[in-house]
C-alpha cells in the first residue's frame, strides 16, 4: 500500500485525509510540527507528501524546497492562498501540485493517485538522443552531455513529449491532457509556468530556445534552433 505523508497542523483536516485515503487503500503517516517533516520523511520515505503551506516552526515551501533537494517524491501542496500558487509550482520549490483550500478529500485523493501514477509512468525503453540532450523514460532522468537536468516530474514529462515530437505543436490543452490525465481541469497558467520553467532549466545549457511558444497555440520542440 502507497504511504502518504501528511504535513498538516490542523487536526480535523489531518483526520479527514486519513480516513479518506485509508479507505481508499493508502497508508498515512501523520506530522503537526513543521520543524519535524523533514525527519520523519526520511525516516518513513512515503510514495508523496501531502504539505501544508502554513505549518508552525518552520514554513512549508522551505520544507518543499529541502524534500525536492532529497528526492523525487511527489509533492502536493495544500493551501489556502491563491497568490502562492505561482511560487509553489515554481522553480525553486518544485511541487508536483497543489491544492487549494477547502478541497474535497475525493479531490484529494485523485490528485494523491494521479501524481504517483505520473511519477510511475510505465517504464517504455525510451532514450531519445539530440543536440546533447538525452531523455531516458527508465530512469526518469534527463541530462544534457555529463550535466544531469534536475527536473520536477511535470517538467521531466513535458520534455518527453516536446523533445519525442519535434517540429509537432501541442496546444496546451493537449499538453494538460498528456501531464493530468484524470480529467480535471487545469489552467493554462499551470501550463505555461511548468514551460518557464523548463525553459530556465534548459537555457543554462544553450538550449532555452528549443522550447517554442506558437502564438495563441502553444508549443513546440525546434530542432533547428
Ligand atoms: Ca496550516
Amino acid at each position: 500500500m502507497p504511504l502518504i505523508l501528511i504535513a498538516e497542523d490542523e487536526p480535523k483536516i489531518a483526520q479527514l485525509l486519513m480516513d479518506y485515503l485509508h479507505s481508499h487503500g493508502f497508508e498515512t503517516v501523520w506530522v503537526e510540527d513543521g520543524a519535524k517533516v523533514v525527519a520523519i520523511f526520511e525516516e518513513k520515505n512515503p510514495d508523496a507528501v501531502l504539505l501544508d503551506l502554513m505549518l508552525p516552526n518552520r514554513d512549508g515551501l522551505e520544507i518543499c524546497r529541502d524534500l525536492r533537494n532529497r528526492s523525487e517524491t511527489p509533492i502536493l501542496m495544500l493551501t489556502a492562498r491563491a497568490d502562492e500558487i505561482d511560487r509553489v509550482t515554481g522553480l525553486e520549490i518544485g511541487a508536483d501540485d497543489y491544492i487549494c483550500k477547502p478541497f474535497s478529500p475525493r479531490e484529494v485523493v485523485a490528485r494523491v493517485k494521479s501524481v504517483l501514477r505520473r511519477s510511475q509512468v510505465a517504464l517504455k525503453t525510451e532514450v531519445s538522443t539530440e543536440v546533447g540532450l538525452v531523455w531516458d523514460e527508465p530512469t526518469r532522468s534527463a541530462r544534457i552531455g555529463q550535466h544531469v537536468l534536475d527536473l520536477t516530474p511535470n517538467e521531466f514529462n513535458l520534455l518527453g513529449v516536446l523533445f519525442q515530437n519535434p517540429e509537432r505543436v501541442f496546444s496546451r490543452n493537449q499538453l494538460m491532457d498528456r501531464l493530468y490525465n484524470d480529467g480535471r481541469i487545469v489552467t493554462d497558467r499551470t501550463i505555461d509556468s511548468h514551460i518557464k520553467n523548463l525553459r530556465k532549466k534548459l537555457e543554462e545549457h544553450g538550449l532555452g530556445e528549443k522550447i517554442v511558444a506558437i502564438y495563441g497555440v502553444g508549443y513546440k520542440w525546434d530542432p533547428t534552433k
